[in-house]
């Protein structure tokens, strides 16, 4: 299952900066998830609650954004939000579109004790 995988780096990336930076206990993990990332964020919040089970952030809170997709479209240069790829320019209607941004998914912040 890819969220579990993805749930499972989230938590090795959380471990490896309670290493670095000495917190024993994550309030709260926030996570940007970009509307084109492709990650089911149910079905991540799922999987992050069996991964960090046990992990200093085993009780912490999931505070998840997911940013609209922006892409700008070759054919006629305007920058357009798009709720999925493969969605037609909404100007000029052609299939040429450049990501821009929300296909991203990063740990945003993390609020410690
Ligand atoms: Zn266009």
């Amino acid at each position: 299952m890819h969220e579990m995988t993805l749930a499972e780096s989230i938590r090795d990336l959380i471990d490896a900066q309670a290493a670095k930076e000495g917190f024993r206990r994550v309030h709260t993990v926030e996570l940007e998830i970009g509307q084109l990332a492709a990650v089911d964020v149910p079905a991540l919040r799922f999987a992050l609650n069996i991964a960090l089970r046990g992990s200093v952030a085993g009780d912490a809170e999931l505070a998840i954004t997911e940013p609209s997709g922006q892409a700008m479209c070759v054919q006629c240069s305007t920058p357009v939000e798009l709720a999925q790829r493969g969605d037609p320019c909404p100007a000029c209607g052609s299939y040429e579109l450049t990501v821009v941004s929300g296909g991203q998914m990063r740990v945003s912040g993390l609020v410690v004790y």
